[in-house]
């Protein structure tokens, strides 16, 4: 195989975007990927594009997370144009519910902030939330509407993006599992298979998720980026019970447009103990629940659980690393389905040394 301009280690979402971005930019891409496309936390996601509901502060992750967001409609038309798939991207909005006064007052100052830099952030009162959603428990008092938040089915985009980069020319290699990054004099020379096979690239993306550190020779410590099991409950009703993705204390449901229902999340610290727990069923369950008792009638068809790739300061290393030729896209954390289009693009810029899209700056890996 001739010397591609870029290599991609690993095949989530964030693997995919870059190689779909560079693909459409007339680059050669080789994909590694041990397992399949979108095997682990990218299918695995919830797929809320949840930019303003997860951001409590103001700074460089909300203009990276809205930047992203408000990428998906043309991103969703471009994959369809591709590839014939819909990826049920979906502006339904979120709300975040309060059944206490303390809970809306929490709400009401992250809406606040929001509204403040001009973004829509909108508080509902309990009778406008029952016309707005009519399952929606009679206890709760309020809600804030981020109407611009959206959803995207996981799997979709992920089928999506790896037929779309295809058809495009990158070549995805699965089952390769990458034992070592071989450096030489500072530089990012190859990458070494299992088996010994070596492969070199112009540049070398590492987007292996939570594994990204463990690969030798990547410049990340074992702290720096850990991975953080969250688990999900999917119920099935004929029909779907909610049109938007609602969040209430202690859960949020993401609903799909087959009458799916996905009840997420924990956040566990407990290594790649791929488990899903009585414990975290049961309180999914029950938040669930409190929040939609209507719920009670759907049928629990699966459970599963999945690792997000986490940095100790919540932020992405997206960016050039201490090794030349070495690029880093890991460390999403909850939001690596929201920033893959913004984090390819960030990696486009820096292989044909381009200007960063604008408002990226702070938030890129120097
Ligand atoms: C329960 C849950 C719900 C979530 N909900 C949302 C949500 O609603 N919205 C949102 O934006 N995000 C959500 N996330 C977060 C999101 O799923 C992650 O941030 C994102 O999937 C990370 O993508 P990635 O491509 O970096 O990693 P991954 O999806 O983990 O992909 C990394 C890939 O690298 C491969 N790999 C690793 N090591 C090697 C190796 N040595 N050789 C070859 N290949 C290798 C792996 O097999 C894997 O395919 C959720 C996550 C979880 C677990």
């Amino acid at each position: 195989m001739s010397k591609p301009d870029v290599l991609v280690v690993g095949a989530g979402v964030v693997g995919c975007a870059i190689a779909y971005r560079l693909a459409r930019r007339g680059l050669s891409v080789v994909v590694l990927e041990r397992s399949v496309p979108g095997s682990e936390a990218s299918s695995a996601a919830a797929g809320m594009l949840a930019a303003q509901m997860e951001s409590h502060e103001a700074g460089s992750s909300l203009s990276l997370a809205i930047a992203s967001r408000d990428r998906f409609a043309q991103w969703a038309e471009d994959l369809r144009a591709d590839t014939g798939i819909d990826v049920e991207y979906r502006r339904c909005g979120i709300l975040n519910v309060a059944f206490t006064e303390e809970q809306a007052r929490v709400a009401e100052h992250h809406a606040a902030m929001q509204s403040d830099r001009g973004l829509s952030a909108e508080p509902i009162s309990a009778s406008e939330l029952r016309e707005l959603e009519p399952a929606i428990s009679e206890h709760a008092v309020s809600a804030i509407r981020f109407e611009r938040d959206a959803r995207v089915d996981p799997p979709k985009l992920l089928r999506a993006l790896r037929i779309a980069a295809e058809h495009r020319g990158a070549q995805f290699l699965t089952g390769s599992v990458v034992r070592r990054l071989v450096v030489h004099e500072d530089r990012a020379e190859a990458i070494e298979l299992e088996g010994g096979r070596r492969l070199s690239g112009g540049s070398i993306v590492i987007a292996a998720g939570p594994w990204s550190n463990l690969i030798p020779g990547v410049p990340l410590g074992p702290e720096d980026v850990r991975p953080a099991r969250g688990q999900i409950v999917e119920l099935l009703g004929p029909r779907p019970l909610i049109k938007r993705c609602i969040w209430g204390p202690g859960v949020y449901l993401s609903p799909r447009d087959d009458g799916r229902l996905l009840l997420g999340s924990t956040t566990e610290f407990v290594g790649f103990e791929r488990l899903v727990t009585a414990g975290a069923v049961h309180d999914l369950l029950a938040a669930a629940l409190a929040l939609v008792p209507k719920l009670r009638e759907l049928e629990l068809t699966r459970s599963w659980a999945a690792f997000r790739p986490f940095t100790k300061d919540g932020r992405p290393r997206i960016g050039k690393s201490s090794v030349e030729g070495l690029l880093l896209a890991t460390g999403h954390f909850r939001n690596g389905i929201l920033l893959s289009p913004i984090t390819a693009e960030m990696i486009e810029s820096i292989v044909t040394n381009s200007p960063l899209p604008e408002g990226t700056e702070s938030s890129v890996e120097a």
